[in-house]
């Protein structure tokens, strides 16, 4: 019988529901411990309750730690499988993140729940059942951290949560799911061109996110404009283009050399630099601007904090985009 080694991080997964007020808080212990039993006859599962944290309590040093103990269990060869249970409000950015940093061939997955464990239609066993499955699907090997929510399988570098309540919340913009669970059948339909693992053994630069709107200035560029500040992503407007009020202020931080990645605001779709106009894409680029192809911001924040949290950066910081 295969062994599933399962870290348990928090989230709605492991929380319940106050039937009088209905409130949602944290369990004192998480109630999916107490339904192991029903994977006996599946697999050995080691659990363990690495974290116990609403997932906005969620921290990059917090994902490091979480990445340190499974590449620790790759290396001892604990298990045949991993699968982390996790708040699903940054799910999609740790899932990223143990992406960009683990080298393996197991199947790492990532499940949460958007109704805890006692709601009616409770999704919480159940994301936890398809994502031991997973786990143990010879398929779901060499294919990056995965991210299983409502019969369907992502990948953690394009998965986004889209909806705040909806259990078929977390979604593939443009490119879709690479797979889906059918009943108990693991179905794989599409594979992920590679992405580089970085290793990295600290995560400490500061990195911020800014969503660009019509009429924005450079108030909020100027105000990160620290020495302090490691970079920046920009959400731009959609093919990745800003107001032309924002453009002295980002040459002030681009002078003063702080990577400046740029995404789109659009849910669908990838930034390119199409126009030549003021703000445009095109004149970004030839700025310094770094386009991220096919990054949420968030997901590009993460990558550019992993790339430049490695000891070295022996190519250019444009090339890992
Ligand atoms: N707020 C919760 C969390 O991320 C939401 C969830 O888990 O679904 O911890």
């Amino acid at each position: 019988m295969k062994t599933i080694l399962v870290l348990h991080t928090g989230g709605t997964i492991s929380m319940s529901e106050d039937q009088t007020t209905g409130k949602v808080s944290p369990n004192s212990e998480n109630p999916l411990n107490k339904r192991g039993h029903l994977f006996d006859n599946v697999a050995n599962m080691i659990v363990e309750d690495f974290f116990h944290l609403p997932s906005p309590h969620m921290t990059p040093d917090k994902m490091l730690l979480l990445k340190n103990r499974i590449q620790q269990a790759i290396v001892a060869n604990e298990a045949d499988g991993i699968v982390i249970t996790h708040g699903t409000d940054t799910l999609e950015e740790t899932a990223y993140f143990l992406d960009l940093t683990l080298k393996t061939t197991i199947p790492i997955v990532v499940t949460g729940a958007m109704r805890s464990i006692n709601e009616v239609g409770s999704d919480g066993l159940y994301n936890f059942q398809s994502a031991i499955w997973v786990a143990l699907s010879q398929e779901a090997k060499e294919k990056g951290v995965l991210v299983v929510m409502n019969d369907e399988i992502h990948t953690a570098r394009y998965v986004t949560k889209t909806h705040t309540s909806n259990v078929a919340t977390f979604q593939t913009p443009t490119f879709g799911p690479i797979g889906l669970i059918s009943k108990n059948k693991v179905l794989f339909f599409q594979k992920l061109i590679e992405e580089e693992v970085y290793s990295i053994e600290t995560v400490s630069k500061t990195i911020f996110l800014l969503k660009v709107y019509a009429g924005m200035d450079g108030t909020l560029f100027d105000a990160i404009n620290q020495p302090t500040t490691d970079g920046l992503v920009i959400e731009a407007l959609g093919a990745g283009n800003l107001p032309p009020a924002t453009l002295s202020a980002l040459n002030r931080l681009i002078a003063n050399h702080i990577p400046v990645v740029l995404v789109s605001r659009s849910f669908n779709g990838i930034a390119q630099d199409v126009y030549d106009y003021k703000g445009g894409g095109k004149q970004l680029k030839e700025a310094g601007v770094i386009f991220a192809t096919g990054l949420s911001g968030p997901k590009a924040r993460i990558k550019l904090q992993v790339v430049l949290s490695q000891d070295t950066l022996p190519r250019s910081l444009e090339e890992y985009f």
